[in-house]
């Protein structure tokens, strides 16, 4: 049984869809006036895991993510770059594609616009004002009376009085209370997108376009919808009191919230400059280095991006690809019948039993994809402990093994969107890039495993030695089996 936290509630609950083998989904997605940084994909990448593994649970999953086209911030970069608001978020949309893209994301069954869903937001807003609900002022701006929705702060359980005390009156303000918002805007300013209303030319506000394309894709109570923990309020919030206020119904299941990620523990954001844009990093390390850094740890716990984080992730990953491709090209010719019934291998064929089971019963249990890798790497820990021994020696069983492994890699990625790239093709980017962050190359260091290899004919084995500590000191470490020796990058040196 799939168990989720639901924020609404405070409490890790039993998922029951509303319409039986169907989920409907909604996220909130980026407003398009600028590229994305890692921060932005949290979500992205978080709930695009979430709609896979309810796909595996044998659901017809709608997933939708909308973009928001017109907003403030929208408009003040298109008035700094001197090109029309619709150029800016045309730009940064697709943009924005090209990032999911680039991390091998599945795109959302719907990813509606705002300037493409005017008229159903219109509509929504006349009824609110038509229930009592919304107001609209001298100057055409239509706010929503939040003390007219008894229920509000029940998402965030912020109490309105404490609400009131906190919010900050503006003697020019139009509302009549502080607390109410915007649902349509006039226009100030030619330069400002605006569309003819009931109340003159204008544009929504930001809240409103969630709450209207969710409910068109989803349904007036739907089962699922999501976005980062600094949307509680006043968005979510938001969004609950216009639908509610609307419809009189629920208007959402399970409210899902994800953590943020933070850089060196402070906050990400554009605005105190510490931001890491998403294809400088994907350039910088890999996709799936930042995949697997978020889903590292639980969705509601924070993250904290570091370099040090990104050795551990490059180490964890090395770590796997190099098991997965060592049983990828495990020899199938001339093995010996049977297996040799050692501990290590009844070990590894035992966890191979429970793989399966071990990882999905984390991933039921709210999403724990942290628990999730644990598993990949005690499965790992299983594969090396068994291969890697002086003893072993290739059986037909250990062939089964090694399948087994990368048949469990693969329908593991299928649902958790990492460790699905070609092994070799990772691991020798992998080792490129840490090469030269130690200012080394490939043919230095086979240079340096060929000088130790005269060393150790003419049995200078103290220079033979001080070749291969020179090498460990720029990560290398050159292992000798009998009279050849490999080399593999040292990501985090053992300690
Ligand atoms: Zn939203």
């Amino acid at each position: 049984m799939l168990r989720i936290t639901n924020t609404l509630t405070g409490e890790k609950e039993d998922f029951q869809p509303i319409h039986a083998g169907e989920v409907k989904m909604y996220v909130c997605g980026p407003t398009v006036y600028g590229l994305t940084h890692i921060g932005n994909f949290r979500p992205v990448v978080f709930f695009n895991v979430v709609r896979n593994y309810l796909e595996r649970k044998g659901y017809k999953v709608t997933y939708v993510s909308n973009f928001t086209d017109v907003d403030d911030k929208i408009i003040n970069k298109a008035r700094e770059q001197k090109v029309s608001a619709s150029e800016i978020s045309e730009k940064y949309t697709i943009e924005f594609i090209q990032d999911v893209e680039s991390l091998g994301l599945r795109r959302p069954d719907s990813a509606p616009k705002v300037t493409e869903f005017i008229p159903q937001i219109i509509e929504f807003i006349a009824g609110l004002v038509k229930n009592g609900s919304a107001y609209v002022a001298d100057n055409g701006e239509v706010f929503f009376s939040v003390r007219h929705f008894k229920d509000y702060g029940k998402l965030s359980k912020k109490k309105i009085d404490d609400l009131q005390v906190g919010a900050r009156v503006d003697p020019n303000e139009l509302k009549r209370d502080p607390l109410d918002f915007s649902l349509w805007k006039p226009q100030k300013a030619a330069d400002e997108p605006a569309w003819e209303s009931p109340w003159g030319m204008g544009r929504p506000g930001w809240h409103i376009e969630c709450s209207a394309m969710a409910m068109q894709y989803c349904g007036e109570t739907f089962d699922i919808h999501g976005g980062g923990m600094d949307l509680i309020h006043p968005h979510h919030e938001n969004e609950i009191a216009q639908s509610e206020g609307l419809t009189g119904k629920p208007f959402v299941r399970y409210w899902m919230h994800n953590n943020l990620l933070t850089m060196e523990s402070e906050k990400m954001s554009k605005s105190l400059g510490n931001i890491f844009l998403t294809r400088d990093f994907v350039k910088k390390y890999s996709a799936e280095t930042l995949k697997f850094m978020l889903l590292s740890g639980h969705y509601r716990s924070p993250i904290d991006f570091s370099e040090k984080h990104i050795k551990d992730v490059d180490a964890a990953l090395h770590r796997i690809y190099s098991a997965r491709l060592k049983c990828e090209t495990f020899p199938s010719e001339g093995l010996a019948p049977g297996g040799e019934g050692s501990t290590e291998e009844n070990k590894l064929a035992a966890f191979s039993q429970d793989f399966p089971k071990l990882w999905q019963e984390a991933m039921d249990d709210d999403f724990n994809t942290a628990k999730a890798s644990g598993y990949v790497f005690e499965y790992v820990r299983a594969v090396n402990a068994y291969l890697d021994r002086k003893k072993f020696k290739s059986n037909e069983k250990a062939l089964e093994l090694c399948q087994a492994f990368v048949s469990a890699m693969k329908d593991y990625s299928s649902v958790m969107n990492v460790l699905g790239e070609n092994s070799e093709t990772f691991l020798r980017d992998l080792r490129l890039r840490y090469l030269e962050a130690n200012a080394i190359t490939e043919e230095m260091v086979l240079e340096k495993i060929a000088q130790r290899r005269e060393a150790r004919q003419s049995r200078d084995f103290s220079r033979a030695d001080a070749i291969r500590d020179e090498l460990l000191e720029k990560g290398v470490e050159v292992r000798d089996a009998g009279d050849t020796s490999t080399w593999d990058i040292v990501i985090t040196p053992k300690s």
